[in-house]
């Protein structure tokens, strides 16, 4: 019975967890305009990163494979978004603020998801939201 009650907890904690990502990543975009060029991408990329005080190029690319994410090729980074779905400023706030805080960690084998789920994820949702950077 007592274990039953931890996992029902975690699973109420989860769905906690994960509403208030998802929302605090989600309400910026009902007041911004839609990213829609390579060229506008691109400016927002550089525009974010001077904001950060980056002074590497991240690039950015559309592609239809790929959910709206940060990649590591060698030296370089990619933040790629689909075509087929919105994407805002904010958006790409939350991928450069990954690149400002864990570039090292971006697309690093080991086994990451622990501290994504719970350290980088919540405090890139965070900086994308409000602007705070923790
Ligand atoms: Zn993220």
């Amino acid at each position: 019975m007592k274990l039953f009650n931890i996992g029902k907890n975690a699973l109420y904690i989860s769905i906690i967890y994960l509403g208030t990502l998802i929302g605090a990543e989600s309400f910026p975009c009902f007041f911004q305009k839609e990213i829609t060029s390579q060229a506008e991408l691109e400016t927002v990329i550089s525009e974010e990163s001077a904001k950060l005080g980056i002074k590497e190029k991240i690039a950015g690319k559309f592609a239809s494979e790929r959910n709206l994410s940060i990649h590591r090729d060698g030296e370089n980074f990619t933040i790629y978004a689909n075509k087929e779905l919105p994407l805002m400023r904010t958006d790409v706030q939350h991928e450069v603020y990954h690149y400002y805080k864990d570039k090292d960690k971006i697309d690093n084998p080991k086994g990451l998801t622990l501290y994504y789920l719970l350290i980088a994820e919540p405090r890139a949702a965070l900086y994308q939201s409000t602007g705070l950077k923790f």
